[in-house]
């Protein structure tokens, strides 16, 4: 898919409205759309890589400052000692269906392992 197709590059560049919680020079976080806890935020990297599959060493930083972002995030938020969920899916099996990675932050409630 072209990066011009690509639901989050259009939240990245403003063109479809998202609230925005969280940013750095790589990446960007806002609120999921239809969140499944009372935190759901996505972190994603300002590049557009669209799977797990596609990360090369080239992305180290980048990636890493999704979790440093989600840390972050979740520790303003109160939920650095109760705990929190960061998960990236990937591909149909794991219901990726966003094909831009972005990191899940889930908190606020319990969540259950396995994850179903
Ligand atoms: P995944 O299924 O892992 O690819 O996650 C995609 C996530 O993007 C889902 O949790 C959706 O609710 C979320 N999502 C889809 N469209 C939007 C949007 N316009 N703004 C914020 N989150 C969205």
């Amino acid at each position: 898919m072209p990066e011009s197709d690509c639901l989050f590059c259009k939240i990245r560049d403003g063109l479809i409205p998202a609230k925005v919680v969280y940013q750095d020079e790589d990446c960007l976080a806002f609120e999921d759309i239809n969140p499944q806890a009372p935190t759901h935020v996505l972190f994603i990297p300002r590049r557009h890589i669209p799977t797990v599959n596609d990360i090369t060493a080239e992305d180290r930083e980048v990636v890493g400052s999704l979790y440093i972002g989600a840390a972050k995030l979740a520790r303003e938020r109160g939920f650095a000692d109760t705990g929190y969920r960061v998960v990236m899916n990937t591909q149909r099996d794991a219901g990726q269906t966003v094909f831009h990675i972005h990191l899940h932050l889930l908190a606020g409630r319990p969540l259950h392992w396995p994850p179903g």
